[in-house]
């Protein structure tokens, strides 16, 4: 099976104002599609909403439109009161220029998510925009947990593919759960994307003990391309995502799928080897459940604080890690907790949940977050 890679333009190049820079764009993706690659990914909110536009202008307007592909995403909580599902995809396809798209999401599917894309009919409503030839392939981005996972590809068997955030380090851990999504997508024998493979960067920016053991095995390999290769490798993967901000990533990237090589056994092991050395240090057991969030009187994302709290102790202050708990901190940061312990006494892990945001609040303070 061909393995593709899509350029994930969430991530692009930018100026000092911190807007997409489209003539170092344009260099990119002319040297991606030089290269044989065809695959773009793009979503409304990506780059401050800018993301769509430097699609249109760096490659819908300067290629022919059957050289490339576009994937766009229908983001429910995007869609302003009063506007409805079809004027949003209209002004997508309108901000794009595309034309058509040739894979259509529902983007971030899970437990909160996927009650109100039900009600209001986002799964019909994309099977609907393939049946009148304006997507191509239909699927969504997942987020949740394997028995939802389940759930909605025995109610949806017309999905062509689905998105998962699959890397090497998160596989078996216990709150993501990826080996268990890949096993259920496997099982409904759905064509799998993925995301993340590289966790927003944190795998390409290891310690130097972790990286000395990747290159014992393999000296001149990129610690990135591991994290691709990994995901790449998998039975029943279509495409790898990857988030691409210059040239040296993308040669990098380009590099590794072009003649796409699996992990041979001697770098699972070494693989194996780094896992262990990334996790000796003990990381907090939350398992995701999230009873602990509407049990809290703020309804602070307590889950998405421990996890950045665990990767802050993987990765130290890696650009992955700041976006996350920026994203985790938009609306309260973890040292608005007040203490009450009302989360505590739900927990089923019986974590110390106000003394684990404590550590991530001095986190942030000690690193000038
Ligand atoms: S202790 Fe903190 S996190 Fe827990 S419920 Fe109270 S405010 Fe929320
Ligand atoms: S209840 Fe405990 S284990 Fe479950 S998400 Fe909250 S902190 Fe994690």
């Amino acid at each position: 099976m061909k393995k593709e890679l899509a350029l994930g333009m969430m991530r692009l190049p930018v100026d000092n104002n911190g807007k997409i820079d489209f003539q170092e764009t344009n260099r990119l993706t002319d040297y991606f599609l030089e290269q044989g690659f065809r695959r773009f990914d793009t979503a409304e909110l990506y780059h401050d909403t800018c993301s769509e536009h430097a699609v249109r202008e760096c490659i819908v307007k300067r290629h022919k439109r059957d050289t490339f592909e576009i994937a766009d995403k229908l983001t429910s909580w995007r869609i302003p009161e009063g506007m409805t599902a079809e004027e949003f995809f209209r002004k997508q396809l309108d901000v794009t220029q595309a034309g058509y798209f040739d894979r259509y999401l529902l983007h971030s599917v899970e437990e909160k998510i996927y009650p109100a894309a039900e009600e209001k009919g986002y799964f019909d409503f994309i099977f609907e925009k393939k049946a009148a030839g304006l997507v191509r392939e239909t699927g969504f981005s997942f987020h949740g947990t394997p028995e939802l996972l389940d759930k909605v590809l025995t109610k949806y068997p017309e999905v062509d593919f689905v998105q998962l955030q699959i890397n090497y380090i998160d596989w078996d851990n216990p709150s993501i759960r990826s080996r268990e999504c890949y096993e259920t997508a496997r099982k409904h024998g759905k064509k799998i994307l993925i995301m993340e493979p590289v966790k927003g960067g944190m795998l390409a920016n290891l310690q130097e003990e972790g990286t000395a053991i990747l290159r014992a095995v393999s000296p001149e390999r990129s610690t990135a391309s591991w994290a691709i290769r990994f995901a790449a490798g998998l039975d029943g993967v279509d495409t790898v995502l990857s988030g691409i901000s210059n040239m040296e990533q993308m040669q990098d990237n380009v590099n590794t799928m072009k003649d796409f090589q699996p992990l041979s056994d001697d770098e699972l092991k070494a693989l194996g080897k780094l896992r262990a050395y990334l996790t000796r240090v003990p990381l907090v057991e939350c398992t995701g459940c999230r009873y602990c969030v509407p049990a809290c009187p703020l309804e602070l994302p307590i889950p998405g604080y421990i996890s950045t709290l665990n990767n802050a102790q993987l990765f130290g202050k890696a650009d992955g890690v700041v976006r996350s708990y920026k994203w985790h901190a938009e609306k309260h940061k973890p040292s608005d907790c007040v203490k009450c312990e009302c989360c505590t006494a739900v927990c089923p892990q019986h974590l110390d949940i106000p003394g684990h945001l404590e550590r991530l609040a001095n986190w942030v303070k000690r690193n000038g977050i």
